[in-house]
């Protein structure tokens, strides 16, 4: 299972009860933060988000309002004692980025790892079977969008392995799709089965890499800077969604939850936008700082 939170839902400046971006992710006690925006170490301890256990930070692209809470939360997993490596990934430009802010943070007691994304494309794998697929975001820089998955390996098949004679000290093994005592996961585990997968998509305008990106997710979490369909101009200006283009969006993907996230600091009230959205999509969700759902794995 995989809770997913969302620490900050703002854009450009933070507002006294909205942080600037970012969204932690936890799975089997380790933490994985996407954007990481002026004021996410506060909402971290706020809604209950662990930086010690932070393994792999992954920026969308080099704006303030997406990396500006970067030195402060390093030298928070100082404090807290931490020695682990950090993965730290992004578009082209990250190692200027990472190189200010250890200027500014000194030497840290933890690695950090860089991984670019060259040409704001490709893959990391993650701690257990989890992977990230980056891919080219629409945005006025080099921005990417996130795509996290969690495969989830087919039915265990226990006649099979009585069968060929496989020992039960091996059965465990085999089931996280390991090799063991000379057998394969392929003979005793059946076709896989649904897993979960969670897309993050700011800032952006809709593209259709990101409609095709976004089939059938579990949850998109989108870019929906501007409330009102009358500002689709300013969002094309400025490379960002509107609440109805998201919407749109998730219908024309069939996502199963769309959350509403990176609104303007002119928008004091998500239900409008909220219901801009909703003309398009029923099931869309407003975003807010401390929003959180576990999404577990569908029987089957
Ligand atoms: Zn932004
Ligand atoms: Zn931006």
């Amino acid at each position: 299972m995989v809770q997913v939170t969302l620490l900050g839902t703002g854009a450009t400046k933070p507002l006294p009860n909205r942080a600037l971006a970012a969204l932690w992710l936890q799975v089997n006690g380790r933490g994985l933060l996407m954007d990481c925006g002026e004021g996410t170490q506060v909402s971290a301890q706020r809604f209950g988000a662990s930086l010690y256990k932070l393994d792999t930070l992954l920026l969308t692209h080099y704006h303030g309002d997406h990396l500006f809470g970067l030195p402060g939360l390093l030298q928070s997993m100082a404090a807290l004692g931490r020695t682990d490596p950090v993965t730290v990934a992004g578009p082209p430009g990250l190692d200027a980025v990472l190189d200010a802010i250890a200027a500014l943070t000194g030497p840290l007691p933890f690695a950090i790892r860089r991984h670019t994304f060259a040409e704001g494309r490709g893959t990391l794998d993650l701690p257990g079977d989890a992977a990230i697929t980056a891919f080219p975001a629409k945005h006025r820089v080099p921005c990417c969008s996130y795509l996290y998955t969690l495969p989830r390996a087919g039915r265990f098949d226990p006649e099979r392995a009585r069968a060929l004679g496989i020992p039960m000290i091996h059965w465990r093994t085999l089931q996280s799709r390991r090799p063991a005592g000379g057998f394969t996961p392929d003979q005793v585990l059946g076709m896989a089965r649904r897993g979960l997968r969670i897309l993050y998509a700011t800032d952006t305008e809709p593209t259709d890499e990101l409609r095709r990106m976004a089939r059938d997710v579990d949850l998109l979490c989108m870019d929906a800077t501007y409330a009102d369909d009358a500002d689709t101009p300013k969002a094309r200006q400025y490379g960002h969604a509107t609440c109805g283009e998201a919407g749109a969006l998730a219908a024309e993907a069939g996502v199963r939850r769309l959350w509403l996230t990176h609104y303007s600091a002119a928008v004091t009230d998500p239900d409008p936008g909220l219901a801009a959205a909703r003309a398009h999509f029923p099931e869309a969700e407003a975003g807010y700082d401390g929003k959180t759902i576990t999404l577990t794995f569908e029987d089957s």
